[in-house]
């Protein structure tokens, strides 16, 4: 089913997951074992990120060959293998790094043929090694061109002229940055560009993780007030440890407000610190219900266990 079918015909609270490709090596089991504690809370989604090559240098005789090196491979497979599992739906993530156009329709039309249908389109982050995003040459550089191509080839146009082309049926979703893109000069200048991924096709919203929920409601009164009018989905991270109080607001660009640290510094050991952030995350996601909000996506890391521990609390089971 598409995300945005789903969101249009939910009775209950729409809960998606997003997992992590498994390092190179790592056997799916360990993954599966993960979700296997997950399905109870019924996902109607499940999000697999994508994730570019790490540069490294390496030399050989003498001369030194820049090589990526893929950590993580296997967003597209993972995706085919839980809908095989679990009857999910899935939601890989598609990025411009490291691809140019014609990779990326060759790619898209994988998916097409697996019968995935949705996608999270993105610019990506900078491939590890490197400091700016650089794009592929022939790629694209932002996310809005991404999402412009699918759109295209939900229409049945592709890279080149097709006899009878047929049209793709993917529904498309978007990052939002409900404090901004770290690279954005300003807000607004940020919601433009946002606005701008919504013309060329996209259907939803998705947000970086936040933390207070008048981050989450002021960002949306901006959005309204600017015309974007599709559903934005929450993204939320259950903390669970004192050093995500410095790693988060460090690589994701959020602000952790102080009752939340406040309440997980003055926890005395490990288990109540994890036990006060899962807390106070629930009751942002309670606000966020209250609030009816469209769906909830929940940014899950290593084995679930915040995730799951999140869950119970916030829907009672
Ligand atoms: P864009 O929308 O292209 O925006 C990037 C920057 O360019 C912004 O500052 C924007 O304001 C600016 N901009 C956009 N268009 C223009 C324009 N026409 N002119 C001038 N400036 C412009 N990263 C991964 O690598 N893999 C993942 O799987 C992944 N999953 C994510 C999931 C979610 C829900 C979110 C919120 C982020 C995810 N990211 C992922 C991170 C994301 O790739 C980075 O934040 C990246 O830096 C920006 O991606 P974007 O799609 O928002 O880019």
């Amino acid at each position: 089913m598409h995300v945005i079918d789903a969101i249009n015909n939910a009775n209950d609270v729409l809960l998606s997951l997003e997992i992590t490709p498994p390092n190179k090596g790592t056997h799916i089991n360990d993954l599966y074992e993960t979700l296997d504690t997950l399905m109870p809370f019924k996902p109607a989604f499940i999000n697999v990120t994508y994730h570019q090559p790490q540069v490294v240098y390496e030399e050989v005789n003498d001369v030194i060959y820049r090589v990526p090196k893929r950590k993580k491979p296997g967003t597209v497979g993972i995706c085919a293998a839980l809908g095989n599992r679990y009857d999910i739906d899935t939601v890989p993530h598609f990025i411009c790094g490291g691809f140019s156009k014609f990779e990326t329709e060759d790619a898209l039309i994988d998916l097409h043929y697996l019968g995935i249908e949705n996608i999270l389109a993105l610019r990506g982050d900078p491939a590890h090694g490197e400091r700016n995003f650089i794009p592929n040459r022939d790629g694209h550089r932002y996310a809005s061109e991404l999402v412009k191509q699918i759109d295209g080839m939900n229409r049945g146009i592709y890279l080149e002229d097709l006899e009878d082309a047929q049209p793709t049926n993917f529904c498309i979703g978007v990052a939002g940055y409900p404090e901004k893109h770290f690279e954005a000069p300003n807000i607004d200048k940020d919601m433009l560009t946002l606005k701008h991924k919504v013309e060329q096709g996209a259907h939803y919203i998705m947000t970086q993780m936040f933390f207070s929920f008048e981050v989450y409601k002021s960002f949306v009164e901006k959005a309204r007030s600017i015309g974007i009018n599709v559903p934005i989905i929450p993204g939320i991270k259950p903390l669970s440890t004192i050093n995500q109080l410095n790693t988060i607001p460090r690589y994701f660009h959020t602000n952790i407000p102080n009752p939340i640290v406040e309440a997980m510094e003055s926890a005395r050991t490990k288990e109540q610190v994890r036990k006060a952030g899962i807390k106070k995350i629930a009751e942002l996601c309670r606000q966020l219900l209250d609030y009816d909000v469209p769906g909830m996506h929940i940014y899950s890391m290593g084995r679930g266990t915040a995730t799951r521990d999140l869950l119970k609390l916030m829907l009672g089971k």
